[in-house]
C-alpha cells in the first residue's frame, strides 16, 4: 500500500509539470485537475463551463418567457 501510494504521488507530480492549464483570463498556471482558476476563479474545465453556460441560457430563456407573457 505504501509503495503504491508513493508511485501514485510521483505520477501526479510529473503530470503537473507537463500539463499545466494556463488560465485565458489571468494567465495563472493551474493544475490540470483544477476545474477553476486558482487566481481569478474562471472555469477551466470545458465540460463544467458548458454546463454553466447551458444552465445560464436556460435561466435567461425562462426569464425572457416570463417577461413576454406575465400570465405564465
Ligand atoms: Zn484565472
Amino acid at each position: 500500500m505504501l509503495k503504491l501510494h508513493g508511485m501514485k504521488a510521483d505520477v501526479e507530480g510529473k503530470e503537473e509539470e507537463f500539463a499545466v492549464v494556463v488560465c485565458p483570463r489571468s494567465k495563472n498556471k493551474n493544475s490540470p485537475t483544477s476545474k477553476f482558476c486558482n487566481a481569478c476563479g474562471l472555469c477551466l474545465d470545458l465540460k463544467t463551463a458548458m454546463e454553466i453556460d447551458e444552465a445560464r441560457a436556460n435561466t435567461d430563456r425562462l426569464i425572457s418567457e416570463l417577461v413576454r407573457d406575465p400570465k405564465v
